[in-house]
C-alpha cells in the first residue's frame, strides 16, 4: 500500500500477526515497551508506555515490532527501556531501534520533504509533526540526508549529551563531544524555553577539530533550539565561500 506520513505504525504491526497494542499498566514505571510473542513469532502483543510523547509511544511501538519482525530475535518476552530504546551499538537493542528508525522514518519519505528546502530548526519540528515523531529522533534522521553540511550537538544543561553530523558534507570533526561544557564564548541561552534563536556566526575554532590555516576559508553557523528541562539543541552549519 501507499504509505505517507505519519507512517501507521500500529496498523503495520496488526497487520503483521500483533494482535493487540496497548498501554502498559501503571506499574512498570521505567519501562518503555514489552513484546510478548509465542515461541515461533506466529503472534504476538505489543505494550507501550502512554505516559510518553506521542513521538516516544510510537518509537516504542517501532522497536517491539522490531523484536518481533527480525528473523534472529528469538520469540521470547522482552521488556524494553528508555536505556534499550537509545542504543546503536551492534546488540539486539539497537537492531530494533534501527528498525523502528527505518519504519517511521522512513528515507523515502523524508527526502521528498527536504527537496529544495534549507534546513533549519523550523523545518525539523515541522518534519518532527508531519512524521509524529519526536525532534531528536527527527533531527537524526533528516542530517545524514540532507545536502548541506550541518551537524547536531544535543545539550542538557551546557553539557553535551552527543552530536553528530553529515559525513558527506560536515567533513571536520567536532570538538564539542559527549560531557564536555560548551564553548564559553557560546552565549545564547537567555532564549525562553522552546524558542529559537537565527543563525549565528560561531568561531570555528571553538567548535571544530581544523587546522589553523584553514579556518579562513569558510564560516560557521549555529542555530539554537531552547526546549523544555535544560535541554537544548544547537544546528552547525558549515557555509563555504562560493
Ligand atoms: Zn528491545
Amino acid at each position: 500500500p501507499h504509505i505517507v506520513a505519519p507512517v501507521p505504525v500500529e496498523e503495520i504491526a496488526l497487520s503483521t500477526g500483533i494482535l493487540k497494542i496497548q498501554p502498559l499498566p501503571d506499574v512498570c514505571e521505567n519501562i518503555e515497551g514489552i513484546l510478548l510473542p509465542d515461541k515461533e513469532k506466529s503472534c504476538g502483543v505489543i505494550f507501550f508506555n502512554d505516559k510518553r510523547p506521542i513521538g516516544r509511544q510510537r518509537f516504542s511501538i517501532g522497536h517491539e515490532l522490531g523484536h518481533f519482525l527480525i528473523p534472529s530475535h528469538a520469540g521470547e518476552q522482552r521488556e524494553c527501556s528508555s536505556v534499550d530504546l537509545s542504543r546503536y551499538d551492534g546488540n539486539e537493542e539497537s537492531e530494533a531501534n534501527e528498525f523502528a528508525k527505518r519504519l517511521l522514518l522512513p528515507e523515502h519519505l523524508l527526502l521528498p520533504e527536504l527537496k529544495d528546502k534549507v534546513l533549519d530548526i523550523t523545518l525539523l519540528n515541522q518534519l518532527a509533526d508531519l512524521f509524529q515523531m519526536s525532534f531528536e529522533a527527527t533531527a537524526n534522521a533528516v542530517i545524514p540526508l540532507s545536502n548541506e553540511a550541518v551537524a547536531i550537538v544535543f545539550i542538557k544543561d551546557r553539557k553535551v549529551r552527543y552530536n553528530w553530523r553529515n559525513f558527506r558534507h560536515f567533513k571536520h570533526k567536532l570538538k564539542v563531544n559527549k560531557n564536555d561544557d560548551l564553548p564559553e564564548s557560546y552565549q545564547v541561552f537567555a532564549l525562553k524555553q522552546n524558542s529559537t534563536s537565527d543563525f549565528v556566526e560561531l568561531a570555528v575554532h571553538d567548535w571544530l577539530n581544523v587546522n589553523m590555516g584553514l579556518q579562513s576559508t569558510y564560516s560557521l553557523h549555529g542555530q539554537t533550539f531552547v526546549q523544555e528541562n535544560g535541554f537544548s539543541t544547537i544546528l552547525l552549519k558549515i557555509t563555504s565561500p562560493s
